[in-house]
């Protein structure tokens, strides 16, 4: 997401911002931005309150604002499940529940705390929870794309009881909640009366009274198994990325859907390649001879040797290119590029007889050498030596 905002920016607020600064800031903003102060555009006013929300959730974490100030937003993804800020991943109510409070409360006129509250406070079956499972992989199998079978230690449903918790005829309807899995309640904030719904707290959402709880599961509906999961990471996966597999987390406690599974990908460092996205970089060594000459050299590449011609007169830290020799990209527009910084080693362990080769050879080249550093000092044009 790279065009995702700075959250200092986001809070008008300089990086070396105290705790009060930012609480201030926010409060400020969140006020602005409420949906129900912008009854003219609140569509827009929403997305402003959750840019707002989701930069005060990292700065006011020391941990995760650390994390942000080093990595970016990259340092704190993990901090959103859903991909994106989410009001089930807001942890700050507390600060702003006054701001609420002047505004007649949650949970009035369909704004966003509804949806908050529907995924606190779920009503009835709930999805189970996610799981996340960091998977490193080599260069080389970035190269190719790699498959891999995750053993996941996890919880699913029962299958004696099919998730019920009770063999059929073993519960009945429950007695609270007349099977809806939820109750509702009517409260009074200042003039106003509103209704809340939650999970009913005697079924725990499921709608069923257990009578006789299945002998396998205990009546949790879930039992604790190993599954062997297969994921296939793509050609030129890069560092950090998620690949979701729906379904393949925890089972629900009340019979809802199962969670997700959360596969983070890291790349390993490589003895040979540098990575930086699709390209490689290598160095290579090349004697003094090579570099004056002009030579042939080998270098790795991630599908064996390939020949790098070096010219006559190569410099050190010059760079060749090796055309489509990198990693391929990851929506398959083509490949990156392997570049090859050529050193040039100065001989050492000189025997006698190569010192004075040297040295004959230093005298060779000796004046040129000496006016052409003239020139560059001086800045003349014509051969002053
Ligand atoms: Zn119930
Ligand atoms: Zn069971």
């Amino acid at each position: 997401m790279a065009d995702k905002r700075d959250y200092y920016d986001v809070l008008g607020i300089t990086r070396g911002a105290s705790k009060e600064e930012i609480k201030n800031a926010y409060r400020k903003l969140a006020r602005k931005h409420h949906p129900d102060m912008n009854k003219d555009n609140p569509k827009a006013a929403e997305e402003k309150f959750k840019e707002v929300s989701e930069a005060y959730e990292v700065l006011a974490d020391d941990q995760k604002r650390a994390r942000y100030d080093q990595f970016g937003h990259a340092g704190v993804q993990d901090t959103f499940r859903h991909g994106g800020f989410d009001w089930s991943d807001f942890t700050h109510f507390g600060d702003i529940s006054d701001i609420f409070g002047d505004l007649g409360g949650f949970g009035f006129g369909g704004s966003i705390f509804d949806q908050f509250f529907g995924r606190t406070q779920r009503r009835g079956p709930q999805e189970g929870r996610s799981l996340r499972y960091d998977v490193e992989v080599s260069i080389e199998e970035v190269a190719k794309g790699v498959e891999r079978e995750l053993r996941i230690p996890r919880s699913v449903e029962c299958k004696s009881c099919g998730g019920q918790g009770a063999k059929a005829g073993d519960s009945r309807t429950c007695p609270t909640c007349g099977g809806a899995g939820q109750v509702q309640r009517s409260q009074r904030r200042g003039n106003a009366s509103f209704v809340t719904i939650t999970q009913c707290p005697t079924c725990r959402g499921r709608g069923r009274h257990i009578t006789k709880a299945c002998a396998d599961c205990g009546g949790s509906g879930s039992t604790q198994t190993v599954s062997n999961i297969k994921v296939s990471i793509p050609k030129g996966a890069e560092e950090g990325m998620r690949l979701r597999i729906r379904g393949a987390g925890e089972s629900s406690p009340n019979g809802g859907p199962p969670g997700d599974l959360m596969i983070v990908v890291h790349v390993a460092e490589h003895p040979v390649f540098v990575r930086d996205g699709k390209d490689l970089f290598v160095e290579a060594a090349v004697s003094f001879n090579q570099a004056a000459l002009g030579d042939q050299i080998e270098v790795p590449t991630l599908n064996g040797k390939a020949l790098v011609t070096i010219p006559p007169g190569t410099q050190t830290g010059t760079v060749f290119r090796l055309k489509a020799k990198g990693l391929p990209d990851m929506r398959g527009k083509g490949s990156g590029d392997q570049f090859v910084r050529v050193t040039v080693v100065t001989p050492t362990k000189l025997t006698t007889e190569q010192k004075d080769l040297l040295k004959r050879f230093g005298q060779s080249i000796g004046r040129y050498e000496r006016s052409a550093t003239k020139r560059s000092f001086f800045g003349g044009r014509g051969k002053t030596g």
